[in-house]
């Protein structure tokens, strides 16, 4: 599978105020040197906790967020020094959709307007044009063109996401950011969303870049998965590979998290104590290790390697370092 997007060293450091009273200055660390590369066609998936850096990353790509650096190429060109209107341009071809259906609708705008805004800002096309196309996406979506007079408030909560998935996908991209597309959906309306955008993707032939903190819909939609720990990528895997037989201690103990109605397939649930730490204080060493039920005394100190331990699998953990790979 081409790669259409290769990430490379990604980092967003946030510098931090003084304050008066109190520690303050130094850096918080959102991203924080993320490499990775998606291929044509695929669901990449991101998962993590809140705070794991995973939304940052999403938007990071999209430069909806500047980043601090390293090197984001799409269709084997860099992006991340792009001027204003480079951007605007690559804007029809990376795009994303929103969390929350509601909050990123604007209540004053018809869904036609909604629809119309990214046709003027990023394609010049008639008017009879952009009112076909906008007709024709309301129909992709599973809307009808009447919808095109209502306003957000008139909609339900799956209405609403449709149109934001219309407005991601009028300009006709390559590549989306689906940032939590269905965690504000009721679960009922959650599989009907995950279907529309598996079905528009064969039909427009759509990378995803899948964020979601919830591990039964990742396995579900995506091809392969990366799992964020405060800012790092801390393990990747072919979705099935991964959930199988998952490396990391933090991926082991997300799985085992994941409700199995079948007995044969339930694990042994494992509980991390504590909340995941601030990224403005990470600790040193493995920052999992405050966490880590298996953590040595090196991981404490040593920060480990991102290492490729098999065809398609990559980890960094010590568990897996050259000498000790046998005893994990
Ligand atoms: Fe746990 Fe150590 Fe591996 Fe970090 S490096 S995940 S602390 S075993």
């Amino acid at each position: 599978m081409p790669a259409l997007l290769e990430i490379r060293d990604l980092k967003k450091h946030y510098p931090l105020r003084r304050r008066l009273f109190g520690r303050g200055g130094g850096t918080a660390k959102a991203l924080d040197g993320v490499s990775l590369s998606i291929g044509q066609g695929e669901t990449f998936a991101v998962v993590g906790e809140s705070g794991s850096g995973k939304t940052t990353l999403g938007k990071t790509i999209l430069r909806l967020i500047e980043p601090t650096s390293g090197s984001v190429q799409f269709e084997g060109r860099e992006i991340t020094g792009l001027g204003a209107n480079e951007l605007r341009r690559l804007r029809t071809d990376m795009q994303i959709v929103f969390q929350d259906p509601y909050g990123s609708l604007d209540p004053r705008w018809t869904i036609g307007q909604t629809l119309e805004e990214p046709l003027r800002t990023h394609l010049r096309l008639s008017d009879e044009d952009a009112k076909g196309r906008i007709e024709r996406m309301l129909e992709v979506v599973g809307l009808s063109k009447q919808h095109a007079s209502r306003y957000p408030h008139e909609l339900s909560g799956g209405q609403r996401q449709r149109v934001g998935i219309a407005r991601a996908l009028i300009t006709e991209p390559k590549f989306v950011v689906l940032d939590e597309p269905v965690s504000a959906l009721d679960v009922s309306i959650q599989a009907q969303i995950l279907k529309l955008m598996q079905e528009l993707q064969s039909r427009l032939s759509l990378t995803y870049l899948f964020v979601s903190h919830d591990l039964s819909v990742v396995r579900y939609i995506s091809d392969r998965v990366g799992v964020m720990y405060l800012g790092k990528m801390v393990e990747t895997g072919p979705t099935a590979e991964l959930f199988e037989r998952p490396l990391h201690p933090y991926t082991r103990a997300l799985i085992s998290a994941i409700p199995e109605a079948d007995p044969a397939k339930r694990r042994e649930r494992i509980t991390l104590s504590g909340e995941v730490p601030s990224p403005r204080n990470p600790p040193s060493g493995c920052a999992f290790h405050t966490r880590c039920p298996m953590a040595r005394p090196e991981c404490r100190s040593v920060i480990p390697e991102w290492r490729q331990v098999s065809e398609n699998r990559s980890v960094a953990c010590h568990l897996y370092n050259e000498e000790s790979r046998d005893e994990s």
